[in-house]
């Protein structure tokens, strides 16, 4: 049996700031994972430079970026590890990093030079990184947590869930955090992929497949949540940032509202081009503002034809609901083999806020994706990953 002051089951994102902390407060500890190699997402993030975190982060902006039936929930931690911590550790490693649009910060070079600087923390910590280790049972006798492994029985009176979601299988993931949790008592809320593309039926497909790989910018709404981010057209339906941000409010069957031309008035626009260019195909003419292919899909759509001449202010105003409000009704989603990650969880109710502890279950935590907390597109989702690491590690 190896005896530890702490186990953490999750060598991702969470599981490795949770284990840093622990070991530099002078307590021994195993980090345990079922890959063979620690920080798989980070190494794979954003586009492989890892989109690490937010500038924009604050206590009054994480009010709203991140979602979670207690969304207040998630700003002790948040306010106790923020971006700029992060940052400080990055800049000491040498680490170089730039901002890109919305506070957005990603590596310069590779994402695995934070997978790098994070597990020589650890070593450095003198923490125990037990890879290719499936975990078998989890009792509890008394303070103690044993936990059955495929390397054998490890027991300590600290026990730390940072097995991530339900996303990409592929890499890892397993869900079995849920498990734990309803094991021990904790209620979960609902979960779904979040973060994810959207798909159309086949009868919409019919008329948007042609547009795949075509990207625009769009300001994207569901009831009064709305972003202006880019749209991208797929085989399958719907992706990009925007479609990635509002899937997170979007559930099956609701309708989405598109402006594709944010800012402009595109009957005026038209109204004005009527004399000099009303020889002009209706949709030729709207080509001016939008890709060919997506201003032919809104004629379409709207069931105008002819010249730019034929049509009155009213017929452009008809056209402009089909550019400024095109109401689309994705079906389902790509699901959790692409989603980046899982909305609901472990529910907070049942979570210290400080320090990420069961409330009924002393000495059992659980921190990251797991959790109830799910940030926006953007580095909110490490930030919180950090932070709620940080949080049990110190505690
Ligand atoms: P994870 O990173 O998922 O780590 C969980 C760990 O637990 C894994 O190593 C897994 O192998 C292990 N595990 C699971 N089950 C078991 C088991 N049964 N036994 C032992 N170990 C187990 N967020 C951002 O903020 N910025 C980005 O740029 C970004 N890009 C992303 C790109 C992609 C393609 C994906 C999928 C996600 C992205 N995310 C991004 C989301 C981000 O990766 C997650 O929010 C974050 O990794 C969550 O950290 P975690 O430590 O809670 O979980």
């Amino acid at each position: 049996m190896m005896r530890f002051d702490a186990i953490i089951i999750g060598a991702g994102a969470a599981g490795l700031m949770a284990a840093i902390e622990t070991g530099r407060s002078g307590r021994s500890v195993c980090l345990i994972d079922h890959t063979a190699r620690p920080g798989e997402k980070i190494r794979i993030s954003g586009g492989g430079r890892c989109n690490f975190t937010n500038r924009e982060l604050d206590h009054l902006t994480a009010r709203d970026r991140f979602l979670s039936q207690n969304p207040r929930f998630a700003l002790s931690a948040l306010s106790r590890y923020s971006p700029q911590d992060f940052i400080t550790r990055l800049d000491r490693a040498g680490i170089a990093w730039h901002e890109k649009h919305k506070g957005q910060l990603f590596c310069d070079g590779k994402a695995s030079q934070i997978v790098d600087m994070l597990t020589r923390d650890l070593r450095e910590a003198g923490g125990t990184l037990s890879l290719d280790t499936t975990v078998e049972t989890i009792t509890r006798e008394g303070t103690d947590f044993h936990v059955t492994t495929s390397q054998g029985l490890m027991t300590a009176p600290k026990l730390v869930i940072a097995t991530g979601g339900k996303s990409i299988p592929k890499m890892g993931a397993t869900g079995i955090g849920y498990k734990i949790a309803v094991q021990f008592g904790l209620s979960l809320t609902e979960t779904r992929p979040a973060l994810v593309p959207l798909t159309f039926a086949e009868q919409e497909l019919v008329k948007t497949k042609p547009l795949a790989g075509t990207a625009i910018p769009v300001t994207i709404q569901h009831n009064k949540t709305r972003f202006d981010e880019d749209l991208l057209f797929t085989h399958r339906g719907l992706s990009g940032p925007a479609i990635l941000q509002i899937s997170s409010y979007w559930r099956d069957g609701d309708p989405l509202t598109l402006d594709l031309l944010p800012g402009q008035n595109i009957a005026r626009l038209l109204a004005d081009q009527r004399q000099e260019k009303g020889r002009m195909a209706l949709h030729n003419a709207l080509a001016r503002w939008l890709p060919e292919k997506i201003a032919a899909l809104a004629v379409a759509e709207s069931g105008m034809q002819g010249r730019l001449a034929d049509q009155n202010n009213a017929k452009l105003e008809h056209l402009a609901t089909y550019v400024h409000q095109w109401q689309i009704k994705p079906v389902g989603s790509e699901g959790y083999r692409t989603a980046e990650v899982t909305l609901g969880g472990v529910s907070t109710k049942d979570l210290d806020a400080k320090t990420m502890e069961a409330k009924s279950q002393p000495g059992l935590f659980f921190v990251g994706e797991v959790v109830d907390v799910t940030g926006w597109l953007g580095g909110y989702n490490f930030q919180w990953a950090w932070a709620s690491g940080f949080a049990a590690g110190k505690a």
